[in-house]
């Protein structure tokens, strides 16, 4: 079994405070939604966690299995066992998925022999076309073409930490559907003497978590944690929106802000 644990997690770009003290902590098999509107910092996170140049780390840790996850560079990350599904995957050019899957592989000491046999599996299972998977990664790639990709190659290196920044993004229902039913079905497969994979799902829409099954809903406002439940706390976001959870604190930053007030004109 994994943890991913982050504590106080504190993180600014371009000069500004975005994470105020994040603390969430992940085991393997575990699905772990963090919802939040535009703005909250849930992208932010997810790029601290797989360290995505431009952002500073203030306070706080982020550990995989006891290892300083912040002191490593992003690949090392990743062949640690971290995976980050962008919100929108990068095009690559000149660098072909099978190829890209096939170093991935190696580098974490792992068996390719059977690659061709497992991608042709993953396209199958997820609606993935064949004619890509010896193709530029993601060039001229539709939306949810896009994500069925990012799916599979999730799938086939086995993370032990997935974090979907806006899965459902982009995407049709049918490839919705596809790629959160498959993150789900990683989140329980023991199979092959396997961990479950623990998932960290960050998205505003409950849409996403119609497959794929949280087990805990964190709803992250301002750069903070501001309430944590079970999966009905998805079902009153979904009827109730995020203002019921914007903490007292931030109103009243908001109304001072908004009428010109003193907060403003003595900031710094
Ligand atoms: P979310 O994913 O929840 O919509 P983000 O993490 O993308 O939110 O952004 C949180 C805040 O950080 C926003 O106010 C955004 O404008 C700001 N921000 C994010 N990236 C940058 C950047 N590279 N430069 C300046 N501000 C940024
Ligand atoms: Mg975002």
């Amino acid at each position: 079994m994994s943890t991913l644990e982050i504590r106080g997690l504190r993180a600014s770009v371009a000069g500004k405070q975005i994470l105020r003290g994040i603390d969430l902590t992940l085991r393997s098999g575990e699905v772990h939604a963090v919802m939040g509107p535009n703005g909250a910092g849930k992208s932010t996170l997810s790029a601290v966690i797989m360290g995505k140049p431009g952002y500073e780390v203030l306070a706080g840790s982020v550990t995989l299995d006891g290892i300083d996850v912040l002191a490593l560079p992003a690949w090392q990350r990743a062949t640690a066992g971290l995976h980050l599904i962008m919100q929108y995957p990068t095009e690559v050019p000149g660098v072909m998925l099978d190829a890209v899957l096939g170093e991935a592989l190696i580098s974490r000491g792992r068996d390719t022999s059977t690659l061709g046999q497992v991608l042709l599996a993953e396209a199958k299972r997820i609606g993935f076309e064949e004619r890509f998977l010896h193709r530029p990664l993601n060039v001229d790639l539709s939306g949810g073409e896009k994500k069925r990709n990012e799916t599979l190659q999730l799938a086939v290196l086995r993370a032990k930490f997935a974090i979907l920044d806006e899965l459902d993004s982009g995407l049709d229902i049918d490839a919705l559907r596809d790629c959160s039913r498959r993150v789900e079905d990683l989140s329980n497969d023991t199979s092959d003497g396997h961990e479950p994979m623990g998932v960290l799902a960050i998205t505003h829409y409950s849409r996403l978590l119609n497959e794929l099954k949280p087990d805990h809903v964190h709803i992250l406002v301002k750069g903070r944690i501001v309430t944590s439940g079970g999966p009905e706390l998805a079902d009153v976001l979904e009827s109730d929106g995020y203002a019921a959870f914007v903490p007292e604190e931030d109103l009243i930053d908001e109304a001072t802000a908004s009428s010109g007030g003193l907060d403003g004109l003595f900031a710094l």
